[in-house]
């Protein structure tokens, strides 16, 4: 009775995941004990459609340091490592992990401009296991921020928004003012 609880709490996942898009190889790692073709088949009903082809983003969501990340994808990494960071704390599942930081992340940003996909989702989730990922404090801002931006510029990619949107120095006075107030 026990295993067939866990079995179809496991179905349920995988559901779950094919409806965020994950390629079922990735499935298959974030819930194992599933053969590849019955992902597969369980991916084409869910998405009425076979899962692309194209190459899969690297285990260590390089994604998020190479030359072409932008701030505003450092941005939305923020967003959802630091969803997945509470997560983390919990003895929660992988697959656990990714669903419902991925479903937060989504509600947080405005509809369609998703700048990361479940599967460079799933990377970070593996990236923070393997302390390849991390949060750092930024010491402006204080909020915190996916550390691979660091090695490139030093900036916090929250901090860069503000600035882009001439929010940064009225930002700035205001913590100032309150910095002030509270000593
Ligand atoms: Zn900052």
């Amino acid at each position: 009775m026990h295993d067939l609880t866990q079995y179809s709490r496991r179905r349920v996942q995988i559901i779950e995941l094919c409806e965020l898009g994950l390629r079922p190889s990735f499935i298959q790692e974030a819930v194992p004990g599933f053969r590849t073709e019955e992902i597969i088949r369980m991916y084409q009903a869910v998405q009425g459609k076979r899962s692309s082809k194209g190459n899969m983003p690297a285990k260590d969501a390089k994604f998020l340091y190479n030359e072409h990340t932008t701030h505003q994808l450092c941005l939305h990494g923020s967003i959802l490592g630091r969803c997945m960071d509470i997560l983390r704390r919990h003895p929660l599942a992988d697959a656990v992990v990714l669903i419902t930081a991925y479903r937060e992340y989504l509600r947080l940003i405005h509809p369609g401009e998703a700048f990361i996909d479940a599967n460079r989702a799933w990377t970070m989730v593996q990236a923070f296991r393997n302390n390849k990922l991390e949060l750092i404090r930024c010491s402006t801002c204080h909020a915190e921020y996916v550390d691979g931006y660091r090695m490139r510029s030093n900036s916090c990619p929250i901090c860069f928004t503000l600035r882009k949107r001439e929010l940064y120095q009225d930002a700035h006075l205001a913590l100032q003012a309150l910095a002030e107030c509270s000593s």
